[in-house]
């Protein structure tokens, strides 16, 4: 049968059974090795407010927050992008 993706969309390899993960948007459950996870620093603070702070020499902390999404939240967000056909075929890294 002709596969759409050489890794079929996932890093499992010959792996018998990867756990399970839920979307952090719409909490769908997704294997651990298709979800897509991106670390962004969070602040509490708000973005001007904040802005304003470092200005007058305030330190404000910013913590690293590691997010998972399923495969439709990722396109949404715009993480990762949806590649033509002949692209899909090649051997590279998705994330
Ligand atoms: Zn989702």
């Amino acid at each position: 049968m002709p596969k759409k993706r050489e890794s079929r969309g996932r890093r499992k390899g010959d792996k018998g059974h990867v756990s399970v993960v839920s979307c952090d948007n719409c909490g769908k459950r997704v294997p651990e090795d298709k979800a897509v996870c991106v670390t962004r620093m969070y602040s509490p603070v708000d973005s001007a407010l904040a802005q304003e702070l470092e200005k007058k020499g305030a330190i404000i902390t910013r913590y690293p927050m590691t997010k998972c999404y399923c495969i439709n939240c990722a396109i949404h967000f715009g993480i990762i992008k949806v590649r033509a056909e002949q692209e899909r075929k090649e051997k590279t890294v998705l994330r």
